[in-house]
């Protein structure tokens, strides 16, 4: 990891900072994050938090009106259904011009308190600052899932996604607009951020447990997400099938040798019907099984060819 002398326009002033939280029904987590926000963005009087309601169908978009007609640095967007959290992030950064963005999640299990040390390890010259949840709190089963997606995805990517990252982010301008000029619509920022490369840190932080309201991200929307992580970042999964397929036909092969041979000197046939049912029936799962991975890529194909927009925008007080 480099570390860079700082840069001379870093230290003039302090740099515009913008906080981008995508939310989706927190509304019972929004005053107290709007609270402790504030506190940790008074040493940057140019901050400003960017909430992007990812469809809501509670209080949330009434409360945010509120924060944003009580305080000047409160903006909001509102999307017309929900989008998913990716693209709620992604809505939010092509509408943040700030020097400093950081993205954070809206129930409190990203620690607003950490700002400082983020905007610090920026002025040291990092234009991404990761963080890294340390020793979690969370469930067994969101340990255990989150485990096997970064094996799995770093098994198939070219790039390491560190484990225990997640859209808690600090990321300079020019990367965010980096981000913004990319066309891709099945976006995982985990992957996108250590393709980008530049000089990236690693900051560790105490997860905290969610304040109020449940997980929306449920094992439907977690694989979806893994799926678009690994389709994404990846196409060895489709050189899996030419594997299984030049290793399948290498047996089928040299069990037809075997066969000829036994029917040469023996003059017996192979019996077993038991033995070609399991054969054929493995052939067909795993045939089955690759044209579901195939699919996946044309299906994310389609989307990208449609180049319809990434979300739709109901409201906003953006300028
Ligand atoms: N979220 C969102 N759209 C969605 C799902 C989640 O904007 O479709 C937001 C959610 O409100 C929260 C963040 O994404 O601010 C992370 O979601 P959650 O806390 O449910 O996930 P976890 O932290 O458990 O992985
Ligand atoms: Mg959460």
């Amino acid at each position: 990891m480099v570390t860079k002398t700082i840069d001379e326009h870093r230290v003039e002033s302090e740099p515009s900072v913008a906080v981008v939280v995508p939310l989706l029904n927190e509304a019972e987590n929004l005053e107290n994050l709007h609270a402790r926000l504030a506190t940790a963005l008074e040493p940057f009087p140019t901050s400003r938090i960017l909430f992007v309601d990812d469809g809501s169908v509670d209080e949330s978009i009434v409360i945010i009106k509120r924060l944003a007609s009580q305080n000047r640095n409160v903006r909001f967007i509102s999307l017309t259904r929900n989008f998913g959290h990716q693209i709620a992030l992604k809505t939010g950064l092509q509408h943040c011009d700030a020097d400093v963005v950081i993205s954070m999640d809206a129930d409190l299990q990203h620690l607003p308190e950490a700002i400082p040390d983020m905007i610090n390890a920026w002025k040291n010259g990092y234009l991404v600052v990761n963080m890294i949840r340390g020793k979690e709190k969370t469930s067994v089963l969101k340990r255990l899932t989150s485990k096997v997606f970064y094996k799995l995805i770093n098994a198939v990517s070219d790039f390491e996604i560190v484990p225990g990252s997640s859209d808690f982010r600090l990321l300079d301008r020019k990367v965010v607009e980096l981000i913004n000029a990319l066309p891709e619509r099945c976006v995982f920022l985990r992957g996108v951020i250590p393709w980008l490369g530049f000089e990236q840190c690693d900051l560790t932080y105490q997860l905290e447990e969610r304040q109020h309201g449940e997980r929306k991200y449920n094992l439907f929307k977690m694989l979806q997400l893994a799926a678009t992580g690994i389709t994404s970042s990846s196409t060895k999964p489709l050189r899996v099938a030419f594997v299984i397929g030049a290793v399948t036909s290498s047996v089928a092969v040299l069990y037809a040798g075997y066969a000829f041979l036994v029917k040469i000197l023996f003059d017996t046939a192979i019996s077993g019907w038991a033995s070609l049912l399991i054969g054929m029936m493995l052939l067909g799962g795993v045939q089955l099984l690759m044209l579901g991975v195939i699919g996946e890529y044309v299906g994310r194909v389609f989307l990208e060819v449609k180049s319809r927009p990434h979300s739709i925008i109901r409201e906003s007080d953006l300028d």
